[in-house]
């Protein structure tokens, strides 16, 4: 016994940090032999978290984000093939989702500030919503260079970069020998190991209440994105106006409150936990049982939720 006790340090300790970055809050959680190597593989995921903001980011004028969207309808315009990959891999998922995901609804998106209650007139809705449109965003992968098609349109990765985020911060934990590590950016998550011998217990809120939960899952090496209509909004005459906007009509997608998609990575289930808003619960779910490895959680208007075949609760069919 004693020589299990010599083989853990003394300063060996779960460390917990959160922080505000990419406009949301980011959260680090592992387990290291040494905290203070721990809190330095905490502060790398930090400033990759950061690094990726300035790149991406759409509100930051000066980002390479932000150039595509000033610059490249009149040329081409050459960026980092980081950025170019992530671009390309969006439209992979704008693809796999039959259009639901697609990273020039920001051609529209921008008219909605939902702190501040805007939300645009139709008129408005009808004049930009022919730049959304994934095919309208044409890439060069000899040179990395991002062109528009159409006039007046955009791009926005908000929908994408949290996860991949996620991934890269989960990767310097790995190359530092972290085994037992969360890493969370706004509803993307991504878990490695388990903790104490036991699966995470990770809860998926319910829409109308913070503290209340749909369902518990406990989760091991996994990757988890939840999108939600009570994250983004406001509300006006019993509408809910919020952040996932629906390609074809410029309006907040409503077909669910939420979703929830589990998968490998967190870049892949931020990709898709878009779609049941635009396409439905249903539409959604076929699409999700057909991709090996990847599951889902939905809530729907109704309250009713909807499970892949790999998380029926074993009293589902009654
Ligand atoms: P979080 O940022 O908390 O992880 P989500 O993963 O649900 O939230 O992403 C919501 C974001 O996705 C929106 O704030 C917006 O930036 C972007 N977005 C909204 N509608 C779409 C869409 N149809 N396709 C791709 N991205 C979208
Ligand atoms: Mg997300």
């Amino acid at each position: 016994m004693l020589s299990l006790v010599a083989a853990t340090p003394a300063s060996a300790a779960w460390l917990d940090r959160h922080e505000a970055i990419m406009g949301t809050n980011i959260d680090v959680e592992l387990w290291h032999e040494d905290a203070a190597k721990g809190n330095a593989a905490i502060d790398a995921v930090m400033s990759e978290m950061r690094r990726i903001d300035a790149l991406m980011s759409h509100y930051k004028p000066e980002s390479q984000l932000s150039r595509i969207n000033q610059r490249a309808f009149r040329e081409p315009v050459t960026v980092d093939p980081e950025l170019f990959d992530l671009i390309e891999l969006a439209l992979h998922f704008s693809q796999l989702t039959d259009g639901a995901f697609d990273i020039t609804y920001a051609s529209v998106g921008y008219l909605y500030d939902y702190r501040k209650h805007v939300k645009p007139t139709e008129g408005q809705i009808e004049n930009a919503l022919p730049g959304v449109n994934f095919h309208n965003l044409k890439l060069d992968s000899k040179t990395h260079s991002v062109r528009f098609s159409h006039e007046g349109m955009r791009i926005d990765l908000g929908g994408i970069a949290k996860g991949y985020a996620v991934d890269r911060g989960i990767g310097l934990l790995q190359a530092r020998g972290v085994q037992h590590a969360v890493v969370t950016a706004g509803g993307d998550t991504r878990i490695i190991g388990d903790r104490f011998g036991r699966p995470w217990i990770v809860g998926i809120r319910h829409p109308d209440d913070k503290s209340g939960v749909v369902t518990r899952i406990p989760l091991v090496d996994t990757a988890m994105s939840t999108s939600g209509d009570y994250e983004r909004y406001f509300d006006e005459k019993g509408v809910r106006y919020h952040h996932i906007i629906d390609p074809k009509t410029g309006h907040s997608a409503s077909k669910v409150r939420s979703a929830t998609i589990l998968g490998p990575t967190a870049v892949q289930t931020d990709g898709l936990s878009k779609t049941a808003f635009v396409l439905g619960a249903d539409k959604a779910l076929e699409i999700i049982e057909r991709l090996p490895d990847f599951d889902a959680v939905f809530v729907r208007p109704d309250g009713t939720v909807l499970y892949t075949k790999g998380l029926q609760p074993p009293d589902a069919e009654k």
